[in-house]
């Protein structure tokens, strides 16, 4: 599947940020704690052969929360997606609620709602899956999309649980509809547990520049080519072909890349 995965929310020219805040209340700052494990949600499904990109706000740049709205609309809507997930947290009015749930609109959101709600349920309380037909995110995007309140960021019970596990898996294999094994490739050594090496061909503040280059890989062959999202002070969307656990391998790509004409660096992280 070609999927976008996003962060809800976005920090705010003020400084602000427009997610819910947990932490006075033994918990995380909502939308802290899924930028932070997007890019390794994006990572294992990539792993199980999906083509992922991940969007993130630009930071500082909003006046209101309403200008997040047409950032992301605009770029879910253009990229030829099958699906599209949202990454949130749960908040309360009395900050005693527990639990996951998963929302859709659609027949075909229902089905990835359930899978991925299936997977959180293992771990937090099960909600159920809601169908909602009063969010842009279900109501105005073109592909397939699926939003997840994955657990109670104001709920120090749920944060416990959430840091002893592979959150970011969970979501993974739930959106794949199966399990996800992480193996290295044959042949040489893998990197030390984690750490991959990416073959990177630019890196951009304007998603649109990060498209273009993206869509001209696409065109000459390179059709794992992914949009991916970091912070370092920052956002910066990467266009990366790969990302491998055997240096080897990213080697060989670098090289298949530059013959192409591209720029090609190999970044370890
Ligand atoms: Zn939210």
């Amino acid at each position: 599947m070609k999927i976008i995965l996003t962060v809800g929310h976005s920090i705010l020219k003020t400084g602000s940020c427009t997610s819910a805040d947990g932490r006075p209340f033994g918990g995380v700052l909502e939308y802290a704690y899924n930028k932070n494990i997007v890019n390794q949600a994006a990572e294992y499904l990539r792993s199980a052969g999906h083509t992922v990109d991940v969007l993130i706000c630009p930071e500082l740049k909003f006046s209101t929360s309403k200008e997040e709205k047409s950032y992301k609309l605009a770029r879910v809507n253009s990229g030829g997606y099958d699906l599209a997930v949202e990454l949130h947290l749960n908040a309360s009015a009395l900050h005693n609620a527990r639990g996951c749930e998963s929302l859709y609109k659609t027949e075909k959101g229902k089905k990835i709602a359930q899978q991925v709600q299936s997977r959180l349920a293992a771990v937090f309380r099960n909600r159920g899956i809601q169908k909602r037909d009063n969010l842009y995110m279900l109501n105005s995007t073109t592909p397939t999309t699926v939003m997840l309140e994955t657990f109670f960021c104001d709920s120090s019970a749920d944060c416990a649980l959430a840091e002893k596990k592979d959150v970011a898996l969970l979501i993974a294999e739930g959106i794949h509809g199966g399990t996800i094994i992480c193996e290295p490739q044959e042949g040489s050594a893998p990197a030390p547990s984690g750490m991959l090496y990416r073959v990177q061909t630019g890196a951009f503040t304007v998603w649109k520049n990060a498209e273009r280059m993206k869509t001209e890989l696409q065109k000459k062959g390179f059709k794992d080519a992914f949009i991916t999202t970091v912070d370092l002070g920052q956002l910066f969307y990467r266009v990366q072909v790969g990302a491998f656990s055997v240096k080897a391998n990213a080697e060989s790509m670098q090289k298949k890349l530059k013959k192409a004409g591209f720029d090609a660096l190999i970044l370890q992280a």
